[in-house]
C-alpha cells in the first residue's frame, strides 16, 4: 500500500517521505529510530514548543468545557512544558473531558502561538505516551519527529499489511511478540525491557531473511561447473622446499584452505584476512603456483602502480624455481609492449600477469584464465571486481584484504564468500612504539631519526598534503622537504614521492629508497598500501589527527617488518585526541577495526569495504554479530528440512537466486 492512502499522509507528506526512500507502508514500519530520548520524571522538550509540534507536558488544571455554537465546542486547560505554563486548546474533542486529569503527562500535538502563549492541539495522545522513550528518527526538512510518529501510529492501525517472515516454529521456540507488537514497541516503547524484546524479534527476522539469501547462494553457487584441477604433490613440495622462512601456522591454514578449493568440486570465493605485515602474499603465490600446475593462467590485480611493481619484481625473485611467465600491466605500459602482451595472453604465453584495474579493459583476453587475485580488495569498486570475474572460463576467486575483521563480521560483509583469518605475525618481529608527539617536540622526533640513519635504517614521514595550502597548521611533503633536507643535510638524502607525480619519477624514487640511496622518503598516503621496506624503522605521521584509524593502522604497518625494532610517531597538536591514543595504545588491528566501526555511524560501517552493501535497517552490525551463529543454524534447518517450500516468501527467493544470482537485492 502506497504511503499517501495512510490517514494524515496526503500527497504533500508522501513527496516528502519519498526523499527518505518511504513509499509503501512496509517501508514506513521499517524506518526505525536511530537513537531514543529517555524523558525522566518532569523533564519536558521545551525546545520543540517552538520547532516541533508534538509536545510533551503535564495537565496543571482540569478542563473548561464550551459550545461556542452549533457543532462548534472547546475544551481548554493549562498545562507545564518544562517550566513553562501554557494554555491548550482543543475543538471539538470533549469525550476527551474526563481523560484530562489533573497531573496527568499527555502527548499534545498542534500549534503554538508565542504571543497569546496558547497551544491549539489538534489531537492529545495518552496511553502510549505515558512512556518515557521519545523515538528519534531521521528527519529532513519539513519532516517533524512527531509527524513521522503520527503516521508510524496510523500506519500500525491498518492489520493487514504487516507480515512476520519468521516461521511459526521459531517464534515458538523463542517466545517472541508478535510482529505488530515488535513494531509498535520499537516506534512507542514504554520500558527498557519491551524495546529489547521488540529489538530482538525485528533484529532476528532481518538477519534470518539475510542469511536465508546468503545460504541459497552459496548452495547453488556450489552447484555450478568448475574447473577442475590435477596437481602432482612432489612438484606442490618444491613450493614449500623453496621458502626462505617457515611459514606460521595461519599461513599454512591459509594454503590449506586454498589448496583444498581449487581442488575439490567447489568454486573458489575466498578472501584472506589478515593484519598489515601477517604474510598475505605468499598464500596468494601458493594460489598462482598450484593454479600453474595445473595449466591455467593467473590474474594478480593490485590498487596501485607501486603495489603492482613490487609485487611483479617479488614474484619474478619467488618463481625463479619454476618456469612461470609473468608479466607486468598497468596504465603506463606503452601501447607497443601492452599489444604484444595482450597477444600473449590470448596465446597462453604468459601464465601471470599482475597489474592494476588497467587488467580488467575489455581487450584484455585470456586464453584460459583459472584464478583470479585481488589484493587489498578495499580499494577496488564492486564493479571491478565483476568485470574481471567474468572473463574467460570462470575463475576461482582469492581475495586479500588488510582490513581485519573478526570472521563473524566478514561473513556478513562479504557475502558468500569463504573467510581464512591469518591472525598470527610471523615470527621474530620487533615490537612498533607508538607515540603521540606534539608538534612542539618534534625535535625528539629528529634525534631519534639520526640515530636510526646512523645505524643504516630507513624512515617514512607522511602528511596530510602535497603543497601548502591555506590551512594553517597542515603539512605539506613540500614544506617538509625543505625542512628535512635543512635539518639532515649531510646526514641523509630526503626524498619525495606523491599520488600525481609521473610513474617514471616515482619509479626512480622507489628504486632508490629500496636501494638505500633515499635515506627519509616524504609522501603522502599513497605509500599506504602493501608496500614492504624491512628496514624501515621510523615512520612520522604529520597532522595525525588528520587520518582516519584504519589509515593509521595501514601507515604504521610500513614499519616494523623484520626484527629491527621500531617506531610510530603520531605528530599532532592534539595528544588528545581520541583516534591517536586508541592507535597508541593497541597495534592489534582487529581491535582496532572495532573501535573504527564504534567511532563511525552505523550506516557508513558498510563503507569501510565498499562492498556494496546495503545496511541492515535494524540489526547493528557489531552488537549482533554474536547472533549470527544461532540464526545461521536455524537457517540451515530451515533449508535442510526444506520448510522454505512452504512459505510462498522464501520460497520466491529461492527461486528469484536460483534463476539470476546476479540480480538479488540484499
Ligand atoms: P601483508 O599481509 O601485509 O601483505 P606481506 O605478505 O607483504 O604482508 O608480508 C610481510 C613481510 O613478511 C614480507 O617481507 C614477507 O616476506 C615476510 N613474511 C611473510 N611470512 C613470513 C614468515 N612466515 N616468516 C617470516 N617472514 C615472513
Ligand atoms: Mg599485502
Amino acid at each position: 500500500m502506497n504511503v499517501k492512502y495512510i490517514k494524515s499522509i496526503g500527497p504533500n507528506n508522501e513527496k516528502i517521505l519519498n526523499k527518505l526512500d518511504i513509499y509503501n507502508i512496509q517501508d514506513l514500519f521499517e524506518y526505525y529510530p536511530y537513537k531514543y530520548k529517555k524523558i525522566y520524571n518532569d523533564i519536558y522538550l521545551i525546545d520543540d514548543i517552538f520547532v516541533n509540534n508534538y509536545i510533551f507536558c503535564k495537565i496543571l488544571s482540569p478542563p473548561i468545557f464550551r459550545i461556542i455554537r452549533n457543532n462548534l465546542n472547546i475544551l481548554s486547560f493549562n498545562v507545564l512544558i518544562d517550566s513553562l505554563k501554557v494554555k491548550v486548546i482543543i475543538f471539538n474533542r470533549q469525550f476527551f473531558k474526563t481523560k484530562l486529569l489533573v497531573n496527568k503527562k499527555i502527548i499534545i500535538y498542534g500549534k503554538y502561538d508565542v504571543n497569546k502563549n496558547i497551544f491549539t492541539a489538534s489531537n492529545i495522545y495518552f496511553d502510549f505516551y505515558s512512556q518515557n522513550f521519545f523515538p528519534i528518527y531521521h528527519l529532513t526538512n519539513k519532516l517533524s519527529n512527531s509527524s513521522i510518529s503520527t503516521f508510524i501510529f496510523n500506519a500500525l492501525s491498518i492489520n493487514n499489511f504487516i507480515v512476520d517472515n519468521i516461521p511459526d516454529y521459531l517464534n515458538k521456540k523463542y517466545s517472541f511478540l508478535s510482529k505488530k507488537e515488535a513494531l509498535f514497541l520499537v516506534h512507542f516503547p514504554s520500558s527498557d525491557e519491551n524495546l529489547l524484546n521488540a529489538r530482538s524479534k525485528l533484529i532476528y527476522e532481518e538477519l534470518f531473511v539475510f542469511l536465508f539469501k546468503l545460504s541459497v547462494m552459496k548452495i547453488l553457487r556450489n552447484s555450478n561447473n568448475k574447473i577442475i584441477r590435477y596437481v602432482n604433490n612432489d612438484k606442490i613440495d618444491l613450493f614449500f622446499k623453496n621458502l626462505s622462512f617457515v611459514l606460521t601456522v595461519d599461513q599454512v591454514s591459509a594454503c590449506f584452505d586454498i589448496k583444498n578449493d581449487l581442488l575439490t568440486c567447489n568454486n573458489m570465493n575466498r578472501i584472506i584476512i589478515g593484519d598489515v605485515g601477517s604474510g598475505k602474499t605468499i598464500t596468494a603465490f601458493y594460489a598462482i603456483y598450484l593454479n600453474y600446475l595445473s595449466g591455467y593462467q593467473s590474474a594478480f590485480m593490485v590498487p596501485t602502480e607501486l603495489l603492482a611493481n613490487q609485487h611483479f619484481s617479488l614474484c619474478i625473485d619467488f618463481f625463479k624455481f619454476c618456469n612461470i611467465k609473468i608479466s607486468l600491466l598497468t596504465s603506463k605500459t606503452t601501447k607497443k609492449n601492452r599489444g604484444i602482451l595482450l597477444n600473449q595472453l590470448l596465446d597462453g604465453d604468459v601464465d601471470l600477469i599482475i597489474g592494476t584495474h588497467s587488467i580488467i579493459n575489455d581487450d584484455v583476453i585470456f586464453k584460459n584464465l583459472g584464478l583470479v587475485i585481488i589484493d587489498e580488495e578495499h580499494r577496488f569498486g564492486v564493479l571491478q571486481r565483476n568485470i574481471l570475474k567474468n572473463k574467460g572460463v570462470k575463475p576461482d576467486i582469492l581475495y586479500m584484504s588488510a582490513t581485519p575483521i573478526p570472521r563473524s563480521f566478514a561473513k556478513i560483509l562479504y557475502k558468500d564468500i569463504d573467510v581464512s583469518l591469518i591472525k598470527s605475525k610471523p615470527p621474530n618481529r620487533a615490537s612498533v612504539t607508538t607515540n603521540i608527539i606534539n608538534i612542539n617536540n618534534v625535535d625528539d622526533v629528529m634525534l631519534k631519526m639520526v640515530d636510526q640513519i646512523k645505524n643504516g635504517n630507513q624512515i617514512f614521514v607522511v602528511c596530510p598534503l602535497v603543497e601548502d595550502s591555506d590551512s594553517n597548521n597542515v603539512y605539506s611533503v613540500k614544506s617538509l622537504y625543505s625542512i628535512y633536507s635543512n635539518y639532515f643535510e649531510n646526514i641523509a638524502n630526503v626524498g619525495i614521492i606523491y599520488g600525481s607525480m609521473k610513474t617514471k619519477e616515482k619509479d626512480i624514487i622507489m628504486k632508490k629508497f629500496l636501494i638505500g640511496e633515499i635515506n627519509i622518503l616524504i609522501s603522502t598516503t599513497v605509500i599506504e598500501v602493501g608496500i614492504d621496506i624491512q628496514n624501515a624503522t621510523i615512520i612520522a605521521i604529520y597532522n595525525a589527527e588528520r587520518f582516519g584509524l584504519a589509515t593509521l593502522h595501514q601507515l604504521r604497518g610500513r614499519v616494523g617488518r623484520s626484527n629491527l625494532e621500531s617506531f610510530c610517531f603520531l605528530i599532532s597538536d592534539n595528544n588528545y585526541n581520541n583516534r591517536l591514543q586508541i592507535i597508541e595504545e593497541s597495534s592489534d588491528g582487529f581491535y582496532i577495526t572495532k573501535r573504527d566501526f564504534e567511532e563511525r555511524k552505523e550506516g557508513d560501517v558498510f563503507g569501510i569495504v565498499q562492498s556494496g552493501f546495503s545496511s541492515f535497517k535494524v540489526a547493528n552490525f557489531l552488537n549482533d554479530s554474536n547472533l549470527l551463529h544461532n540464526i545461521n543454524d536455524d537457517v540451515s534447518e530451515f533449508i535442510l528440512k526444506k520448510l522454505y517450500l512452504d512459505i510462498s516468501f522464501y520460497h520466491n527467493i529461492y527461486l528469484l537466486i536460483e534463476n539470476d544470482t546476479s540480480n538479488i537485492d540484499f
